[in-house]
């Protein structure tokens, strides 16, 4: 049986196939309620481990955006973003600047905590269904000292891809969505953003940059402004739609000593939690996905657009 134990967070790998699952007892006992003050609060009640990083507001005498280590860690790298000191901040509702700074933030600790990962994972729970356990709005970084089965598979798919047609996936998909249209949710000058031929959950929609690179943490500040913008509009629009729904947004990029590769090409992922994994999905590993991609797409752009036109 392999074991590798960390602080908190203990590996442990499954016998026959190789999986890896994380114990982290001490996550448990995390805090679900809200009672007390909010420890990520700017003020008395303020309540986190040091600080590892801040971004100033320029205009104001304080923070914009701060990381902290997680209290309840899975592994020995695991930070909380904390994307504002206003508790109902959100990213439907944030300032351009605001959602920008946010992923600034994600570029900035992800380079951070890279050099001692082998992969570095950013992902945002939102709603408690997605399993947020803190109502103040923050995303989450964890340093990973193994490769993921699943980031490994990627790799290897992906280089197999590029190999045999010299093309990188994701830059096919992109192709292949604007051709069709009705998967398009959103066009814009440094991404776009549609949902995916074979979604894993409904309402999935993947955001590709038109310049493809393997590693987030190296596209370029317009890039990541315009990436901001347009995950704001679309998840206003998912807001209209459905209601605030409950989603993770990840973040996919490069493992670490792979962020030159030609093959890969960052994306981020929202994953909408409207429904629950039920029997059929965790005994075969097959999502039951009961809204098409094309009538989410045509459904979010025409939320997109009432907004452009109101
Ligand atoms: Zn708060």
């Amino acid at each position: 049986m392999t074991t590798q134990r960390r602080k908190r967070g203990e590996l442990r790998r499954n016998p026959l196939n190789g999986d890896w699952t994380v114990l982290a007892p001490e996550r448990g006992e995390r805090p679900h309620g809200t009672t007390g003050p909010c420890p990520f609060c700017p003020g008395p009640g303020e309540d986190t481990p040091p600080e590892t990083w801040r971004l100033r507001d320029p205009d104001r005498d304080e923070w914009r955006v701060r990381s902290v280590p997680n209290r309840y860690p899975l592994s020995e790298r695991h930070e909380v973003l904390i994307e504002s000191p206003r508790h109902d901040w959100d990213f439907r509702t944030a300032t351009d600047d605001e959602a920008e700074a946010v992923l600034l933030a994600w570029q900035w600790r992800h380079l951070a905590l890279r050099e001692h990962s082998a992969q570095v994972v950013v992902f945002r729970n939102h709603g408690a269904q997605a399993g947020r356990s803190r109502a103040h709005p923050h995303s989450q970084l964890v340093g990973l000292p193994v490769l993921a089965p699943s980031a490994r598979r990627g790799l290897e798919l992906s280089r197999a891809y590029y190999r045999a047609g010299g093309r990188r996936y994701l830059d096919d998909q992109l192709d292949i969505a604007l051709e069709a249209e009705t998967r398009l949710v959103l066009i814009s000058p440094h991404c776009v953003a549609f949902t995916p031929f074979a979604p894993v959950v409904a309402f999935e929609t993947r955001f590709v940059p038109r310049l493809a690179r393997a590693d987030f943490a190296a596209a370029t500040r317009t890039e990541i402004a315009d990436v901001a913008r347009s995950l704001r509009r679309v998840l206003q629009a998912l807001d209209d739609e459905l209601g605030d729904p409950a989603y993770n947004l990840v973040v996919e990029t490069a493992p670490t000593g792979w962020e030159r590769a030609a093959f890969l090409s960052w994306s981020i992922r929202i994953l909408p939690r409207l429904e629950i994994t039920a029997g059929l999905e965790l005994a075969t590993g097959i999502p039951v996905v009961t809204t098409t991609p094309e009538h989410a797409a045509s459904v979010l752009r025409d939320r997109i657009g009432a907004r452009l036109r109101a």
